[in-house]
Formats: C-alpha cells, structure tokens, sequence
C-alpha cells in the first residue's frame, strides 16, 4: 500500500462541524436499511402541512429545525444515486457494501447516503434493504430533486463524494470503487494518483505467477487435475472473467470454446484460464462443465481481486497475457467476435494486419446492397467513411470499421453478413 494516511483528509475536513455539509443535503430525514420508519433527523427538520399530492406546497409550507446528526458529520460522504431496476446499479451495490463495511472496520470516516431514483415504494424499500446505509426517504421528492439538479445527475449509477465541509471531492467515483474497492478512500486526486502509479508499477512487474498468487494459488483445475500455473508460463493466455448466470457468457462461452478448438488443432501454444464471477459454488461448477479450458479454484465468492486489478468493468471479458507474462489486450472478447481465430495471438501487429486484409477485402463487396432484413439501400462504410464500432443487426455480433449502413435508419450489418443475405444463402453464422 502507498503512503498518505487516507483519514488524514477527515482530520483536516473534521472541524467544520457539517456547517457546508448543511447546505447540500437539506433534506428532512433518512431511513435505515432494516425499515421504513423515519429514524434519522438529519441537518435539518422539515414539519410539512402541505398537501401530500403536492409537492411544490412543500418547501413554502416547511418549518425549519436544526439538529445535529453525529453519524455523517465530519465524515466524507457518497451520495449514491441509484435505481434498483437498472442492472448496473445491482451490481455496483454489492461492491459499494463490500468497500463500505471495510471502511467502517478501518474506523475511517465514511458515511453513504442513498438517493433512489427507483419508481414505487416496493422497489426503493426492496432495493435500500440490500445496503448498510441510510436513504433519503422515498417521498422527499423535493430533495432528490434538488440533490439530482445540484450534481447533474444524467447517469445512474453515480457517487458524488463530497468531504465534510459539503465541497465535491469527486464528482462520480462510482468507477474508483469498482476498481480499487475501499482503497480508493478519501477519492482526492491525490490519491488516485498514487493508486494509477501503483497500478503502472504492477502491470510493469506482472508476471502470470504474480497475477494467480492474487488469489493466494500456484495451480489451477484443469480436468479434475492440479495444473501449476508455472506450466503456462511461456504460453499466451486468455483469462476469462465470465458466470453461469449471464446470458451473454453463456453466448460467449460457445463461441469462445470453438475458436480454442481451432487453435488447440494448430497446436498453437494458447489456454484459457477461466475466472470466475459467480456469487454461488453452483454456478462456477456449471460454467467449468461447459468449458473446455482450466479455471481457477473457487474461493466461495466471485474472483473480485483479479477483476479490480484489470478493471473488468462487465462480463463476459477477456483479458490476454502474451508469453512474458505482461498484459496483451484486456479487448479480447471484441477481438474474438471481430476476427475468431485469427485474431491469436492478439497483438497489435495482428489486428494491424487483419485490418489491412479487411481493407483489402472490402473492395470486393459492392458499393451497395438491398439486404433482405432491411427495407432501406444499405451502403457500404468504413472507419474513414463514418463507420465505427457497431453491432451487426443481423447476427448481433460486434463490428469495427467496415459495415453497410441505412444512413437513414442506423441499420447497420457486417459486409460478410450483407453479403450471405444478397447471394440468398441460407445462414450468416
Ligand atoms: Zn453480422
Ligand atoms: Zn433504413
């Protein structure tokens, strides 16, 4: 761990008394997890005898009533705005939680406040009893709006840090938490300086055994057997950050495990380690029987270490060591769907030369095509022609650069897929 005694920003902040604090967060109250009672008085004490269908009566029907509220004053606070029908809030949750309560073991001063932005009562109660910290109440419509206009929020999820005096120390550091959990307090600049330099610092020392021993294992499962992670070394290797109950690795996973029987039948030296994310033995068990590759031994939680240090932000991801050890793409999984096997060994020299081969390829296909799954003409783009990265409506696979396009309509397809479908041949896999 880097120098900088991270409580040192709260010592600093501490004197304040929440005096800026106040003027952020007005509202009347929080709940807790475990009800929906009104437990805290927070700041300030709204009494309201406004019409409860109306909420603009509220605030010019409000009387105002300090009081302390010693849990968050003095602390660096999250204001966490999110919505529990969203996926990426359930998942960022649990990652929050897992940073919160070592915080909370730390003693170091870091308080989380929920802003929902969940639709029904139902849901914000169902979705705030799945965190360890308070919420502004469901109906104080007026203070999430006022929170949500005061940070622009756009975007859920999203972690507004503030410090005690009320000053933003980081406008979103959702991402900060994903990557290096309660590590990443008190969220300054100066602290995620340290943390990119430390980062700099691993990936330039990585080695494959320095990457297992993570996860505190000099083997891996491979068949039933232990296979020593020094047996690899030397070899290119794909970690697969994947789960049982995703649709998309499932997807993947398929697709994955022909392209390594396709390069295990050139005899090319390529394995695949699989990562698991599952939150159940269960599942990690059934991903190993659908894979044809080694895994990590399960730990009884998802492999979150691995995925901080290369920041894998969703699954399926396919991170690629080259033979020294060092990280190759951590795009492995776009590559895959973009070039199949010919993407190994997943250098930048090989993807510069498939792109020139596409180049190459391209001007074979017609300028323009009418595709069957489309009503429009379709044009052929490229990256310099206003092409980018896109997915395939037609086989909903991923593409870059070349495509044809419905200016019109934003259909766009793969040239290959356009042009299994004018020849009228049956299938596009
Ligand atoms: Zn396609
Ligand atoms: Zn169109």
């Amino acid at each position: 761990m880097v120098g900088g005694d991270p409580e040192d920003a709260v010592a600093e902040g501490g004197g304040g008394g929440g005096g800026g604090l106040r003027s952020v967060l007005t509202m009347g109250s929080l709940v807790d997890p475990s009800g929906n009672e009104v437990l805290f008085l927070m700041l300030m004490f709204y009494i309201c005898f406004g019409s409860p269908s109306s909420s603009s009566l509220v605030s010019s029907l409000c009387f105002l009533y300090t009081v302390r509220f010693p849990e968050i004053e003095g602390k660096i606070i999250g204001l966490y705005f999110a919505a529990n029908w969203y996926p990426k809030c359930e998942a960022f949750t649990p990652v929050l939680a897992a940073a919160y309560q070592q915080l909370k073991e730390r003693g170091a001063g870091f308080e989380v406040v929920l802003v929902s932005c969940d639709e029904d009562r139902p849901s914000f109660e169902r979705f705030h009893r799945t965190m360890p910290w308070p919420a502004v109440p469901f109906g104080d419509l007026r203070c999430k709006k006022r929170l949500s206009e005061r940070f622009q929020v756009e975007g859920i999820p999203r972690l507004v840090v503030l410090d005690p005096d009320g000053e933003v120390v980081h406008p979103d550091a959702a991402d900060l938490v994903h990557r290096y959990g309660d590590r990443a307090f008190p969220f300054t600049a100066a602290r995620v300086a340290e943390l990119e330099a430390d980062d700099q610092r691993k990936y330039a020392a990585q080695t494959l055994e320095k990457l297992f021993s993570i996860h505190g294992r000099g083997y891996v499962n491979g068949g039933g057997e232990q296979v020593p992670v020094s047996s690899l070394v030397g070899k290119t290797v794909g970690l697969y950050f994947s789960a049982h109950r995703c649709a998309p690795c499932i997807k993947f996973t398929a697709k994955l495990a022909a392209i390594y029987g396709t390069l295990k039948g050139k005899a090319v030296d390529f394995e695949i380690v699989y990562i698991p994310m599952d939150k159940e033995e269960d599942g990690y068990q059934r991903s190993c029987s659908d894979m044809p590759w080694l895994a990590l031994p399960y730990d009884g939680a998802p492999s979150r270490e691995l995925a901080r240090y290369f920041d894998v932000r969703e699954i399926p991801t396919l991170v690629v060591v080259g033979p020294d050890g060092k990280t190759v793409t951590r795009d492995g999984r776009n590559l895959v769907n973009l070039y199949f096997d010919m993407a190994f060994p997943f250098t930048d020299a090989q993807i510069r030369l498939l792109q020139e081969a596409e180049d190459e390829a391209a001007k074979g296909y017609p300028q323009s095509l009418r595709h069957l799954g489309h009503r429009h003409e379709l044009s052929i783009v490229s990256n310099k022609s206003g092409g980018g990265p896109y997915i395939c409506c037609e086989c909903e696979e991923q593409g870059l650069g070349w495509a044809y396009q419905c200016i019109a309509c934003g259909y766009e397809i793969h040239l290959r897929c356009g042009r299994n479908a004018e020849g009228g041949s049956a299938g596009t896999g």
